[in-house]
């Protein structure tokens, strides 16, 4: 959720871009309907806080399971 730039009320996020693989733009719409303006945002990986456990593989068979599950990062994907 991000603030309308011209009225300040809340507005949503419509769909979003990748531009690569740390880079996405994502389009919202204010939700105040006197406004309805529509804009577009730039997010980018800025820094990164921790870097992830190279190597590890984890013991337990479940959380194996979940890591194989989780989403790969694909550069088309909307969100
Ligand atoms: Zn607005």
């Amino acid at each position: 959720m991000m603030h309308c730039p011209f009225c300040r009320n809340s507005a949503h996020s419509r769909t979003s871009r990748y531009l690569s693989d740390s880079v996405k733009h994502r389009y919202y719409q204010c939700q105040n309907v006197l406004c309805s303006a529509t804009f577009r945002s730039m997010e980018s990986v800025e820094s990164i806080i921790r870097q992830p456990v190279a190597g590890d593989e984890p013991a337990d068979e479940f959380i194996q399971g979940e890591m194989d599950k989780a989403p790969k990062q694909r550069p088309s994907a909307t969100q």
